[in-house]
């Protein structure tokens, strides 16, 4: 009988293992994770080779990486986002706590003999727009208001004339601009003009 050796496939030959190396770390590409250049391994790669790159690194290479993470790692990933979050809850928590902690100050200035002024102090911290705010005095009041900064840097409404009674009981009446600042948060204050040579 004829050998049918010569029709026996042989063993099939295997495909060269394709193994890349990085140009910047010099590790095959799955390790430049674990290097410390991992950021310039991408960019090099994206720019050598975009191909080589997308099966790395593409949205479908790294949910397909994802997807067989252990299931430690799977937990580390998911603690770090829970941590991630909680932090941003407690940063917003804060915020408002801050916010109602703020207090506006209506002070009552005395410029001159009988003639004084109010600075308003603190609404920004209820979403108040300052600008906006002074343009409802000056035309409540029929005066002059403005936003100008305080003397520690702070943006605050100067109202022409005694008004400060007026505008706490605009902001208990919530009227306006000025609705949903609490009006336990307001605090009147007076100042009074030092005389030079006055103790
Ligand atoms: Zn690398």
């Amino acid at each position: 009988m004829a050998s049918t050796s010569a029709d026996t496939p042989g063993p099939s030959p295997r495909a060269p293992l394709e193994v890349h190396y990085c140009q910047v770390c010099t590790f095959p590409l799955e390790y430049c994770e674990f290097g410390s250049s991992f950021t310039k391994c991408k960019e090099s790669l994206l720019k050598e080779d975009p191909d080589v790159y997308n099966k790395f690194y593409s949205e479908e290479a790294l949910q397909a990486k994802l997807g067989t993470l252990s299931l430690e790692a799977q937990t580390k990933l998911e603690k770090d986002t829970a941590a991630k979050e909680a932090k941003a809850e407690k940063k917003a928590d804060a915020a408002l706590k801050k916010k109602m902690a703020s207090q506006v100050t209506i002070k009552r200035i005395a410029r001159n003999k009988n003639k004084y002024v109010t600075a308003v102090h603190g609404l920004e911290a209820f979403g108040v727009d300052l600008k906006k705010a002074a343009k409802q005095f000056a035309q409540k009041f029929a005066t002059g208001a403005s936003v100008t900064k305080n003397n520690q840097g702070f943006d605050e409404i100067v109202v022409q004339g005694d008004v400060s009674g007026d505008i706490v009981e605009m902001i208990e009446d919530g009227v306006g601009l000025l609705k949903g600042v609490p009006k336990d948060n307001v605090v009147e204050v007076e100042e009074k003009k030092k005389k030079s040579g006055e103790n």
